[in-house]
């Protein structure tokens, strides 16, 4: 499995990254060199994934990221602060380069596409309310979700959730979220039974 995350510089990439994968956080700002990734295993049922987690080199700050960078995507992780309407508002123009550069094999509608909402420990600083961010999400054909990568709120459950939507995919399971909400389905294989 392969998910990239992408959304204007400063919206807390790395930080998911790093939160997810060391449960970690860091307060300053890391730009980073080179394009970089974090690689772990995880067990679904049965079946085991190697998944890989892409991060940015810092490019997004140019509003452009190289079209390798979508390809073969199996999920898109697309980050704005909740407390900066600039990084909400390009939202659209991510989703665009999306649309035009992302590809799995030849199919995108395979691609799990997350509109991620980080930021939420910061309540007094919100400018962009989860109603508003829900019906955007909806309108780009996306699945929305909030997170704070420094109180470590949902950045788990968020990748749980992809990872078993495309496990979902993978082995032509229909509808399960549909059966047993978000919490339960994301814990991976024990909730299967409604399948
Ligand atoms: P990137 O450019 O998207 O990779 O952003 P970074 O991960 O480097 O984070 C940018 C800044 O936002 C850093 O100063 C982080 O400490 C801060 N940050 C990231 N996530 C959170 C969060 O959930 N809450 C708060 N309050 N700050 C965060
Ligand atoms: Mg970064």
């Amino acid at each position: 499995l392969s998910f990239i995350l992408i959304g204007d510089s400063t919206v807390g990439k790395t930080c998911f990254l790093l939160r997810y994968f060391k449960n970690q956080f860091s307060e300053v700002f890391l730009s980073t060199i080179g394009i970089d990734k974090e690689i772990k295993h995880v067990k679904v049922g049965n079946d085991t994934y190697k998944l890989t987690l892409w991060d940015t080199a810092g490019q997004e700050r140019f509003k452009c990221l190289p079209k390798k960078y979508y390809q073969n995507a199996d999920g898109v992780l697309l980050l704005f602060d909740v407390t900066n309407e600039e990084t909400f508002n390009n939202v659209t123009n991510w989703m665009k380069d999306v649309k035009e550069n992302s590809n799995k094999e030849g199919k995108q509608s395979d691609i799990a596409l997350y509109l991620i909402g980080n930021k939420i420990d910061k309540s007094d600083e919100r400018v962009i309310s989860k109603e508003l961010a829900e019906t955007q999400a909806k309108s780009l054909g996306m699945k929305y979700f909030e997170v704070s990568c420094k109180i470590n709120l949902n950045v788990t459950e968020v990748m749980a959730r992809m990872i078993m939507e495309c496990h979902m995919k993978a082995n032509h399971i229909e509808n399960c979220f549909k059966l047993a909400p978000t919490k339960s389905s994301a814990n991976g294989g024990e909730k299967k039974k409604g399948c």
